[in-house]
């Protein structure tokens, strides 16, 4: 019987260096406020490592360099880099590039990933993804503003975006435009590839936020505002059918989710060992804080949730390598905000049982708490999942025709005394 929780030995070979390379090259830089240069200088040869190891860009299939590996390997993957937002990079799977290479792997032309796919690939350029727009609501991508008008057999784009991530150190943009308004609502959007000196695009700032709150522009992670304005771009722009924008964009955003879930696994259980590790030397009031039951509670919840989240995600990531993306599409949805709920409460306990060391800049909680809190809203925020999973339940019931419960007692008693009449009869009888 197939119902196996192990890892293969080769593989977790794989992920034992794993963690050992992460902890040992890679956490030490956080400490350091790194340049874009010497970001890049680091990590040459650390991805040189990498690539010999066979692990580099192992979202893609073979045939693009990458591995193949499906999205539950990639997931036991994703764990590891989770522990620090800078892992990816010497992976060649940092978001958002890893999902823009996919999308290109997936909708583009052959001229498409010559320009933009190998070199992205190499490392050699730079990305983002534009679809969020100030001015209309992110959770419905369907009410877009932002057009591409046919203008010969290219396109003219105007539009409003933010929350582009990377936008501002991107060498192309990959923007969602309604290219059809008249069209049903999930036919309207196209892609596009929008080299970022185009004449009419404008970046104007990267949005400071609780992730980066100071005013800085051009560095990773900044999401930024950008106006495009009278953007024309040629044929060789679309990327994929038009109108095909929603549909690329989910075979994007399935597996996206569940390496996001895991990572925030990473993040989790980093929190989660900073918790234990204080509960075992702080102490207060005749005893340590390991042996007050509020902070027992909360090492058993966290480990629970931990549990939990991890077991949900590679069953969805399972079940996507086993059935495809839209098999999985209602486990994705838990897992999202299982996920993300999971870790805001590890991190908001470890956190707690810190105090001010951990309200302090002195650990990386306070920080790791405020880039937890945007993952309960991007890609979908949790309402919307959670209607999308309870919709898809409720598929699998109906209301009951006579509106009475189908578990109500008297209705099934009165059923159960019809069918079990001759034995309630021959007890009677024998009275
Ligand atoms: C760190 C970060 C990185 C991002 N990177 C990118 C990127 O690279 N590219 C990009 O295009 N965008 C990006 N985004 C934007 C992100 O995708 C949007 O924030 C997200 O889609 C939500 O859209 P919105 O912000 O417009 O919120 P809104 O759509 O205005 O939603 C606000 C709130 O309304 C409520 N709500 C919405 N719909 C429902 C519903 N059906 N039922 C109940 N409540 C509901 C929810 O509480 C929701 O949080 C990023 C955001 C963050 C925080």
């Amino acid at each position: 019987m197939a119902w196996d929780f192990s890892t293969e030995p080769e593989f977790e070979a794989q992920l034992e260096w794993m963690r050992g390379f992460v902890r040992e090259e890679i956490w030490p830089m956080e400490t350091l406020d790194l340049s874009l240069e010497q970001v890049n200088e680091l990590f040459k040869p650390l991805q040189e490592q990498v690539k010999e190891r066979g692990l580099w860009a192992a979202h893609l299939d073979a045939e693009l360099g990458g591995q193949g590996f499906g999205q539950l390997k990639l997931g036991l993957m994703h764990e590891i880099l989770g522990t620090t937002p800078l892992a990816p990079f010497a992976f060649g799977n940092q978001a958002p590039d890893s999902g823009n290479s996919e999308i290109i792997a997936l909708a583009g032309t052959p001229e498409q990933k010559d320009r933009w796919l190998y070199p992205l690939l190499n490392g050699d350029i730079y990305s983002a993804f534009s679809m969020t727009e100030p001015n209309s609501a992110g959770s419905d991508p369907t009410l877009l503003t932002t057009r591409a008008v046919k203008d010969g057999d290219g396109w003219v784009i105007n539009g409003h975006k933010w929350f582009t991530t990377n936008g501002s150190l991107a060498d192309f943009l990959i923007v969602m435009a309604v290219s059809d308004p008249e069209a049903r609502p999930h036919q309207r959007a196209s892609m596009f590839i929008v080299p970022t000196d185009t004449p009419g695009l404008e970046i104007i700032r990267d949005v400071p936020t609780m992730e980066h709150p100071e005013d800085r522009f051009g560095h990773f992670g900044g999401h930024s505002e950008i106006i495009y304005k009278d953007v024309r771009v040629g044929p060789e722009a679309l990327l994929g059918p038009e109108g095909a924008g929603f549909l690329i964009s989910q075979q994007r955003l399935y597996p996206g989710r569940i390496h996001h879930c895991m990572r925030w696994l990473g993040q989790a259980q980093r929190a989660f060992d900073m918790l234990c590790e204080r509960s075992l030397v702080r102490y207060s009031h005749g005893s340590l804080l390991s042996e007050k039951e509020t902070v027992q509670n909360w090492i058993a919840d966290s480990a629970a949730q931990i549990h939990a989240a991890r077991l949900m995600t590679l069953h969805a990531a399972w079940k996507m390598d086993a059935e495809g993306v839209a098999a999985a599409r209602k486990e994705i949805s838990l897992i999202k905000f299982f996920g993300a709920n999971c870790l805001h409460d590890v991190i908001d306990r470890a956190l707690q049982v810190h105090g001010s060391l951990g309200y302090s800049t002195d650990l990386p909680l306070e920080a790791m708490y405020r880039y937890a809190r945007a993952a309960r809203f991007y890609d979908g925020p949790d309402e919307v999942h959670r209607a999308s999973v309870s919709r898809q339940i409720l598929r699998g019931y109906e209301a009951p025709g006579d509106g009475v419960p189908s578990e109500h007692i008297p209705t099934r008693r009165d059923a159960a005394r019809q069918k079990f009449a001759w034995l309630l009869e021959a007890a009677t009888a024998n009275d």
